[in-house]
């Protein structure tokens, strides 16, 4: 079970995007990273092909490192670390600030 999943909302905490909010678009739990929306933006030089035709310069996330995301507690809002707790048998995720347990 991963700490960070899929339509979190997690805060930045180092790095140039640091403080910014966003909502984790995707995990890469092999890689250790994730996709964040408005988060790591970087820019691309498109060329043409035959799926993109407009060339020109892009902006897109790329993947930020999960060490450098903290998830926001969807109970009290604070961005914590995160325990694993069981619940009625249920892997559970457990905010360290505030002790609210959620999927
Ligand atoms: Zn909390």
């Amino acid at each position: 079970m991963q700490k960070v999943r899929k339509g979190d909302r997690v805060k930045v905490v180092s790095g140039e995007d640091r403080g910014k909010i966003g909502k984790v678009l995707r995990v890469f739990p092999d890689r250790g990273r994730a996709l964040v929306e408005g988060v790591n933006i970087v820019t691309k030089h498109q060329r043409p092909t035959q799926t993109v035709r407009e060339p020109g310069i892009i902006k897109r996330e790329a993947p930020i490192h999960l060490s450098n995301l903290k998830v926001v507690c969807p109970e009290c809002g604070a961005p914590t670390r995160i325990a694993f707790t069981v619940v009625e048998r249920q892997k559970m995720r457990r905010c360290k600030q505030c002790g609210a347990t959620f999927a």
